[in-house]
């Protein structure tokens, strides 16, 4: 899959302001921020969505998960934070790259708009 904007991204064929990165995942400063701290996590891998995930990335998305808590601790969002994934026309996703939205330091309103 090219053109894939955050294959592009986390291959380093288009900038963006790095968080974290291994083997597996891709974490970056996501470029419109909606909170004080909000970074994109996303598989190196390409899949498209949630809807898309497959059992041989059972591996894949526990890395993902297990993260979480070390770079919520890096970013300094001991005091909370918020994570999501959008998919579909209701969900509002725009890019077709599985991402893991994390955001935090401001109090996040309940139910998002
Ligand atoms: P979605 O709406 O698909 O859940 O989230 C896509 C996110 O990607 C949005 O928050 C948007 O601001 C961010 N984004 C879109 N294009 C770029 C880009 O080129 N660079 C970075 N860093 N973020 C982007
Ligand atoms: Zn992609």
């Amino acid at each position: 899959m090219d053109k894939c904007l955050f294959c592009m991204i986390a291959n380093k064929e288009i900038p963006s302001n790095t968080v974290y990165e291994d083997d597996l995942i891709y974490v970056f400063h996501d470029i419109d921020p909606q909170a004080p701290v909000h970074v994109l996590m996303v598989p190196k891998k390409h899949i498209s969505s949630t809807e898309t995930v497959q059992e041989e990335d059972a591996m894949l998305v526990a890395h993902m998960m297990l993260k979480l808590k070390e770079l919520t601790a890096l970013l300094g969002l001991e005091n909370g934070y918020r994570v999501v994934m959008n998919y579909g026309e209701d969900g509002l996703q725009t890019v077709p790259h599985l991402h893991m939205h994390i955001l935090g330091k401001r109090k996040l309103t309940w139910p998002p708009g």
